[in-house]
Order: structure tokens, then C-alpha cells, then sequence
């Protein structure tokens, strides 16, 4: 595979180096991507995805795909769908390793039950609110719940009607014993099981206890055999309750999985997490998950991203130990290279003004030869004649010194084509252009005696009789600004009003039949790709990115 990931050496890749040399992990090195199916990937899923796959493949080790489906009232099955499409769209696979925290239940339940023979865990019958009041603060030591001293049969008791139903949602919960006093709060007396009775998408309403992250996070990954489980920062808190519950098993340090941080993607210019994103959706910001203007992989998808661009932007960014916020134009760097190797070359002119050629025939069409990419050498034959659209921008009637653009009395060369003079400008009533009246010199194209003659400025045209009427969408930043106030919510005044503008456009005939997702560079415009949308009839195209990349300036400054 070409483009085969080769991280950076990084940190973490040292630290399990480390752990190999001091004759750890024998078994080999063992990864796991663990969604949680709320919502749909985002980019920063992808670091992650890039980061747990890639060190499995650089240590010749193996990545699961474990979905972190401990919560039910907020999961769907929609969401497990979308996520393993969207790692498999990345380029990753996972073989026959796809489980779920929900496989471990029965396993959980056990595992808790053995904490409470071993004394270290009860069933804490205060409100979540009095939890709250009784942990404490970062200054303040947290205080003992009054059932922390109940005996192991009234434990095991409880926490077996706990199970079968007997209690209401809220009324207790399970908790580690660990240390009231910790500065840690982590490790004052987590909460380990809740009762929920709610319906789960995939064990139904066989259980209403569900673990609660901190729990089954360790114990998953020790069952499956989890070498090192790479997560994000936040969780750095807790990995001495990590390492405590399965210490408290009696897992082997020697082979029970270690947990090691890493900062997570932050991308100006956009949103990242899933309850931000679903607001976006439910409140009709945007058309959907996959609306192009989204940060999720669907939706870069859809705006015409590619897996490769994105997974070398994620090697690009590299992995660090402390939060920052990567430049938006970094990721549309890697897509612009990506997109400029590979998209083939075609003529659209996005806001058309008419030319008509006076002295060409009338009703004559002629099939000129176009090179598709400059990265081959195969081609394709464009429709000329008569009337043809030009970019409205490359006209101008009272011109500044240096424009090399049409302009009245002056000449320019159509790609591919003919040189061509403008004439005479037709008006509207209003004042608009209705059309510019041009004559060509016949001998100016490939071949002809006159091809050699220079003109200063070379203009991308469409064959009106021939061209296909496409909208074409264009897109700006969901958020122009990163300042996004002070509240949770406050975000959402903050959206680009104008993130999305529809123009109606003229594009040669050679894109009428390419299916969704086909990418193209539209000369001089930037990359456009082919949206799901798109029909025989009425062709719809996404900007993918213009063809400026301020970015890459900005690195060589
Ligand atoms: P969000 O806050 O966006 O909902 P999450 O962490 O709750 O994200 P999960 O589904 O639990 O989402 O995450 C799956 C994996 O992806 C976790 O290992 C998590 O650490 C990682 N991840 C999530 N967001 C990012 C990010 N922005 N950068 C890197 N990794 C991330
Ligand atoms: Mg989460």
C-alpha cells in the first residue's frame, strides 16, 4: 500500500518500545478504537483511529474496534453503523475483532461482585446530588458516605437486587472503596454501576444496572487483551483508577494493559464534540451528520475529502501531551495535495457572462483536444462554437493597468482554443451584460499559422449548446471565529450565517455521467466533488477547496 502509515516517532511509541524491551507484552502489541455510539465520527475520531490502528501496524500488533456502549439512553444502532463505515472508509480494518462493551455484561457484573467479596466496593444508597456534596473539593477532602461500611452479605444482597430490578433508577449505586481523602477525586469512591431501566440496542432489557465508563473501560480492554489503551487527556486523572480496578482483579502488571494519554485535536474554524455537533443537527444548522460543512468524517466525505488526505494530515499534526487548536487550512493542505495529484482537470465557469463569436459559423460545433491531468498523459475532446460562457470576473469594461483579462478592444487566448478580441459589449436595460461580442482568429488554435502568437492572459470557456446547467455549492467556515462565548451553548450564535451560498453554473459536457464523489479540479476555481444529491438532470457539486493554499505560504514565510 502506498500510502502506509509511518507515524512520527512519538512518545507513545517509545513508551511501548519501553515496555517491549523491559520483556512486557509478550504476546504483542494489542490497540483497540473504542467509539462510543452516540453520534457520528468527527475528525478528531480520525487522530485517534490513525494513532490506534497505526501503532498496531507499525508494532505488527492488532487494533480492535470496541464499541463503548454502556449508555444506552443515549446510543443507536444508526451510530454503530456509521462509525464502522466511516474507520473502514479511513482504510482500516479490523478483521474479526469488532466487540462491544455490552459482550461483557454478564463478565462486569461478575468482576463487580468479586470487588465486593474482596471488600472493596459498596452499595451507596445517597442521591447523586449528596454524591456530589460529599466528595469534596480540590481543596477540601471529601467525606464518607454512611454506607460505606456495610457488610459484604448486605453488598452482595443489594447489589443483586440492584439487578433484578427491585430498585428505582437513582435510588443506589455501586462505588469503589477506595479514599475519600484523595486529592485524586477520581479516587474518591467512584461510582461503578447505576441502575437505569432503560432499553438497550443490543442486550434488550436483560439488564438495568450499566456500568459506568471507569469501570468497564479497563476491564474491557484487560479481556481483550489490550496492551496499551491510548486515550485523551481528560482521562489522565483517572488512570489511577484504572490501574486500581484491575490491580484490585488481580491482573499481572506484566501483561495487563496500560494506559497512556495523548492531547486531543482541536481544529479552529469548527466544532468538535458530538453533543455540539448533534445540536447543529437537531436545531437545522446544517441538513445533517454528513452536511459537507461538518468535521465529521461523513461529512468531509461528502464535501469531498479524501481517507488519504485526511490520515496524512493526522501523521502530519503528529501526537502531543498538551491541548492546542491545528489551523483548518493544515487539513485543507493535505487535501489540496491529494486532490492536486489525482483530480482530473475539466472547464466550469461559475458565474457565466455570454460571448458570442461573430465571425465563427453558426451552428458549427468542433471537438477540441483537452488534457485531463498534468500527471497524464490522457485526454478528452471539448464541444466549441459560436456562443460560449466566460467567468464573469474575467471580463471588465474599464480595466486597471494590469489586467490580462478580456477587456473591450483586447485579445485573449480560450484554453485550448482559439484567440479570440472583443468587440462590443451588449447591454440589458438595467445596465447588466447581456452578452460580449467577439471575433476569433481562425488560425490560432493547435496547428494553425497563427498558434504561436502570444496574448498575455489564457481564459477558461464552456460551448453554450452543450453545457450542463449544475449547482454548484460553496462552502465557508461553520464558525468564522473561535471565540465561541462562555457558555455551553453560546456556540450556536455563533455560526456563519453565510457558510453556504448555491449558484447556478455552467460546466462542459465531459462530467455529465461521474458518479457522487468524483473529484475534479474546475481550472482556475479550485477542487469540486460530485455530491450525493447530484442527478442526470440537474448535476450538484460541492467545493471541496479552492486552489490558494494560504497555509502552506504561511509555512515557507
Ligand atoms: P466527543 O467529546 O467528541 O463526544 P468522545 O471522546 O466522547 O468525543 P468517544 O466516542 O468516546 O468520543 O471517543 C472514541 C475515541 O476517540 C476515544 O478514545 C477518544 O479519546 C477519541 N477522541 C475523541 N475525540 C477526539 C479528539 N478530538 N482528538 C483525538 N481523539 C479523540
Ligand atoms: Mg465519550
Amino acid at each position: 500500500m502506498a500510502d502506509k502509515i509511518s507515524l512520527a516517532s512519538n512518545f507513545i511509541q517509545n513508551a511501548i518500545e519501553e515496555d517491549l524491551k523491559n520483556g512486557k507484552y509478550t504476546e504483542g502489541v494489542h490497540t483497540r478504537f473504542p467509539p462510543e455510539p452516540n453520534g457520528y465520527l468527527h475528525i478528531g475520531h480520525a487522530k485517534s483511529i490513525c494513532l490506534n490502528f497505526g501503532l498496531a501496524e507499525l508494532f505488527g500488533g492488532k487494533c480492535n474496534i470496541r464499541f463503548d456502549d454502556t449508555n444506552p439512553a443515549k446510543e443507536d444502532v444508526e451510530y454503530v453503523d456509521s462509525i464502522q463505515a466511516d474507520v473502514k472508509w479511513l482504510g482500516f480494518t479490523w478483521d474479526d475483532r469488532k466487540f462491544y462493551a455490552s459482550d461483557y455484561f454478564g463478565k462486569l457484573y461478575d468482576y463487580a461482585v468479586q470487588l465486593i467479596r474482596a471488600g472493596k466496593a459498596y452499595v451507596c444508597d445517597l442521591t447523586g446530588e449528596e454524591i456530589r456534596q460529599y466528595r469534596g473539593t480540590l481543596t477540601e477532602p471529601g467525606r464518607e458516605s454512611p454506607y460505606r461500611n456495610r457488610s459484604v452479605e448486605e453488598n452482595l444482597e443489594l447489589f443483586e437486587k440492584m439487578k433484578n430490578g427491585e430498585f428505582e433508577n437513582g435510588s443506589h449505586v455501586l462505588r469503589a472503596k477506595i479514599d475519600m481523602a484523595s486529592p485524586n477525586i477520581a479516587m474518591r469512591d467512584p461510582v461503578l454501576y447505576r441502575i437505569a431501566h432503560t432499553e438497550h440496542h443490543r442486550t434488550g432489557n436483560k439488564w438495568c444496572i450499566y456500568p459506568m465508563y471507569d469501570f468497564a473501560h479497563p476491564l474491557s480492554d484487560a479481556i481483550e487483551g489490550i496492551t496499551h489503551s491510548v486515550c485523551t487527556l481528560e482521562f489522565e486523572d483517572h488512570r489511577p483508577l484504572y490501574n486500581w480496578i484491575l490491580e484490585s482483579l488481580g491482573f499481572d502488571v506484566n501483561t495487563r494493559p496500560r494506559q497512556i494519554e495523548f492531547a486531543r485535536l482541536n481544529l479552529t474554524n469548527t466544532v468538535m464534540s458530538k453533543r455540539k455537533l448533534r445540536l447543529l443537527v437537531e436545531k437545522g444548522y446544517v441538513s445533517g451528520w454528513d452536511d459537507p460543512r461538518m468535521p465529521t468524517i461523513s461529512g468531509l466525505r461528502r464535501r469531498g475529502y479524501t481517507a488519504k488526505a485526511i490520515r496524512s494530515f493526522c501523521e502530519d499534526i503528529g501526537v502531543a501531551k498538551s491541548n492546542s487548536l491545528v489551523d483548518a487550512g493544515m487539513l485543507e493542505h493535505a487535501v489540496r495535495e491529494d486532490l492536486n495529484a489525482k483530480a482530473d482537470r475539466v472547464m466550469a465557469i461559475l458565474y457565466p457572462v455570454k460571448v458570442v463569436i461573430t465571425n465563427y459559423p453558426e451552428g458549427k460545433i468542433e471537438y477540441l483536444k483537452a488534457d485531463n491531468n498534468p500527471n497524464s498523459d490522457t485526454n478528452r475532446f471539448v464541444p466549441f462554437g459560436r456562443d460560449i460562457f466566460i467567468e464573469s470576473e474575467d471580463f471588465m469594461e474599464e480595466p486597471p493597468k494590469k489586467f490580462f483579462r478580456l477587456k473591450p478592444g483586447g485579445e485573449v487566448r480560450l484554453k485550448y482554443s482559439y484567440i479570440i478580441k472583443c468587440e462590443e459589449v451588449v447591454k440589458n436595460d438595467d445596465g447588466s451584460i447581456k452578452e460580449i461580442r467577439c471575433t476569433y482568429d481562425p488560425d490560432s488554435k493547435e496547428g494553425g499559422a497563427t498558434a504561436g502568437r502570444k496574448v498575455k492572459g489564457t481564459l477558461h470557456w464552456v460551448e453554450s449548446s452543450t453545457a450542463l446547467d449544475a449547482e454548484v455549492r460553496l462552502y465557508d467556515y461553520l464558525f468564522k471565529t473561535d471565540e465561541k462565548g462562555d457558555t455551553p451553548d453560546d456556540f450556536l450564535s455563533a455560526v456563519n450565517p453565510d457558510s453556504l451560498k448555491v449558484i447556478q453554473s455552467k460546466i462542459e459536457p465531459s462530467v455529465k455521467y461521474a458518479a457522487a464523489g468524483t473529484k475534479y479540479q474546475f481550472l482556475r476555481q479550485g477542487y469540486f466533488c460530485v455530491d450525493n444529491d447530484t442527478t442526470f438532470e440537474k448535476p450538484v457539486f460541492n467545493r471541496v477547496v479552492g486552489l490558494r493554499d494560504s497555509w502552506a505560504k504561511e509555512q515557507k514565510k
